[in-house]
């Protein structure tokens, strides 16, 4: 009954996500169409009416065209190709790609205390992640206040907990609710794609973790991604070395 309830909310989220990505689309065609309908009609007498017009229906077809970019960006996810990773380490290289993304009026502060634990997981996913987390960060703050990027061992060195805190807005429990939902955003039409907390919630999902947040509205948000620490390096090393192929690039 429990899987038949999960299954039955995976459709109701599938219907959902389909319907307003038709009704999105929809819209695009009606700016298209009226747009070439009105650019035909004042074509022969005034030129200039027809023209803008038509800028009109191009800028309909580029939305519609982006759109189905972005699905199928998101459909195409690439398969993950984990491997050993030192989850500080990894994050005092990326920190300063993170720090030009959120601007230098938000303080960025690295707490790294996981030590040299390390999880066997797809790096490029995972700074994706991270990334995801610090740009919703900076959006919560409107540009000023205090990023915080910490790591701990979560679980006697069994877990590691990455932690992503913000002083922001915080989500309301409506938004709290639909967070991880693909395409839900509260962004303005251009701005938000509604897919990164998605990305992060797959990635930890497929990296056999989980994400957990907690928020508070007017206050701010921590997402931790929890993730389970790896075997020590050489445990994964010792693979069969006969008869493997290594996998294509
Ligand atoms: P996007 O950032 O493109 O909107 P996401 O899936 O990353 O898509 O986030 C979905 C929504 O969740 C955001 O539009 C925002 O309303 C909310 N959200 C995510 N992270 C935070 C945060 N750190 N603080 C406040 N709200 C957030």
């Amino acid at each position: 009954a429990e899987a038949q309830l999960r299954q039955a909310q995976k459709m109701e989220a599938v219907g959902q996500l389909t319907g307003g990505i038709a009704h999105d689309f929809n819209n695009m065609l009606a700016v298209i169409v009226g747009g070439l309908e009105l650019a035909q009609r004042w074509l022969p007498d005034t030129p200039e009416k027809a023209e803008r017009h038509l800028s009109n229906a191009l800028d309909g077809a580029n939305r519609a065209a982006d759109l189905t970019r972005r699905l199928l960006t998101f459909a195409r996810s690439e398969p993950a190709r984990p491997e050993m990773t030192d989850i500080d380490a990894c994050i005092a290289g990326f920190a300063e790609l993170i720090a030009r993304t959120i601007g230098d009026r938000i303080a960025l502060t690295l707490d790294l205390q996981a030590g040299d634990l390390a999880c066997w997981l797809d790096r490029q996913q995972f700074e994706n992640a991270l990334l995801n987390l610090a740009v919703n960060a900076r959006d919560a703050m409107e540009g000023h206040g205090a990023l915080t990027i910490r790591t701990l061992d979560d679980d006697d060195g069994k877990a590691l907990a990455v932690q992503v805190i913000d002083t922001g807005c915080g989500m309301a429990p409506e938004v709290l609710e639909r967070v991880f939902d693909p395409f839900y955003t509260t962004k303005p039409a251009g701005q938000g794609t509604g897919l990164g907390m998605s990305q992060v919630f797959a990635f930890c999902r497929q990296s056999g973790g989980e994400v957990q947040i907690s928020s508070t509205e007017g206050e701010g948000t921590s997402v931790a991604m929890l993730l389970p620490v790896a075997a020590p390096q050489t445990d994964r090393v010792a693979e069969p070395v006969s008869g493997q192929t290594e996998r294509a690039t």
